[in-house]
């Protein structure tokens, strides 16, 4: 098996199931049972965590709540905001993550005012449509920092200074940025942002919403989770603290191999690029070109004429990669962002997604690059 799937989920690093490890064994009271000293140590060990993601992050540690991934941040951001500002404005655009975009469409039908913004070839919102946009009751801006289908990186500051001029809040859903590209709160200019565990070779099933409570912009949210009131009351259930533990490795981690893995595997990338478009001559890439500052770095997305990209994807079983993103493909519904971007029906159809990660070898591009040459040269009409 080639794994080539990593922008729908990642391995789990050896260091991260090993730091897990005492927490599905030995070390399993309950951190909400602070009145015995086991739930107390693991109380503890929790909050450290906290501290150590919110120090990556450049944020304070009560500035952290944790949930089960970046589904449940979206929801707790936009629903935790709209249950306390009903019917105000909503900007996001046309390429977000599902987890944004169902819970807006709700709104929508409850009876808030809408924008979703378009974007360009290259998967980039129109800066000028953005300022456009902006009303006087508009209370959040969200947009995804980094796309999960084509790779795409938002232009943040420029983002963020014309949302600034507004008071309408910030949020970005960062699951693909984050331990991508260097991701600071000191600088970047936000009040919410979402990200999950299993994008970044940590488990799945815990994930994070960092949301403000400094410099003069205090985030109030609702809770969208009630019972025993953990996390402040924000996140009601019991913490899942082998996750917690697990996702502060991660981090950690991601951080400590920011300055390698980046050249290490975009070069891989440009290489299966390039074999794959030296036995296809007519391959075309979705999104900002390989060389842009605009793309992630592990993220390939190709048009693959006059081939259903799902035929090609399931007669090469033994590589993983996906045709649209993962979740639409649940559904087997062509990818709205690759709609978006302007790719026709066909074009669309014809998409396969790569991604890579600090795991993928140089055989392995090799091994993958040609099958699925040879796959599609005996697919083609
Ligand atoms: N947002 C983006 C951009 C994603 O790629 C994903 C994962 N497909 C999610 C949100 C959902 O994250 P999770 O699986 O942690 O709920």
């Amino acid at each position: 098996m080639i794994y080539l799937d990593n922008q729908a989920t990642t391995k789990c690093a050896a260091e991260v199931v090993a730091a897990m490890m005492p927490f599905l064994s030995e070390e399993y009271a309950n951190p909400s049972g602070v009145a015995n000293a086991f739930g107390r140590r693991i109380h503890e060990r929790v909050e450290a965590a906290r501290a150590t993601i919110a120090a990556r992050l450049g944020c304070q540690a009560n500035e952290i709540v944790f949930t089960s991934g970046s589904t449940e941040s979206n929801n707790l951001a936009i629903n935790g905001l709209l249950a306390r500002h009903e019917n105000r404005h909503i900007i996001t655009s046309q390429v977000e993550h599902p987890s944004i975009l169902a819970p807006i469409e709700q709104a929508e039908r409850r009876g808030c005012p809408v924008t979703r913004l378009a974007v360009d070839s290259s998967g980039l919102i129109d800066l000028n449509q953005l300022a456009e946009a902006l009303r006087g009751d508009t209370l959040l801006v969200s947009i995804l920092l980094a796309n999960n289908e084509i790779g795409t990186l938002q232009k943040w500051s420029a983002i963020a200074e014309i949302v600034r001029k507004s008071d309408a809040y910030l949020h970005t859903d960062a699951t693909q940025a984050i331990g991508k590209i260097p991701v600071s709160l000191q600088t970047l200019d936000v009040d919410l942002l979402s990200f999950s565990g299993h994008k970044i070779h940590g488990p799945k099933g815990i994930g994070a919403l960092f949301f403000r409570q400094r410099g003069g912009r205090r985030v109030r949210l609702n809770p969208q989770v009630w019972g025993g009131g953990q996390e402040k009351g924000l996140r009601s259930g019991t913490l899942n603290v082998p996750g917690i533990v697990g996702l502060e490795t991660a981090v950690e981690l991601a951080a400590q191999e920011m300055d390698l893995v980046p050249a290490k595997v975009s070069q891989l990338r440009n290489e299966l690029f390039t074999g794959l478009a030296r036995g296809i001559q007519a391959l075309q890439i979705n999104g900002p070109s390989l060389e842009s500052d605009v793309r992630l770095w592990n993220n390939l997305n190709c048009v693959f004429p006059g081939v259903e990209g799902q035929t090609l994807a399931m007669t090469c079983e033994q590589i993983a990669m996906s045709s649209g993103s993962a979740c639409s493909a649940a559904h087997a519904e062509p990818s709205y962002v690759l709609k978006a971007i302007g790719r026709n029906p066909d074009e669309v159809r014809s998409s396969l997604r790569f991604g890579l990660s600090r795991f993928t070898t140089t055989a392995e591009i090799a091994t993958a690059t040609e099958l699925i040459v040879a796959t599609y040269q005996k697919l083609k009409p």
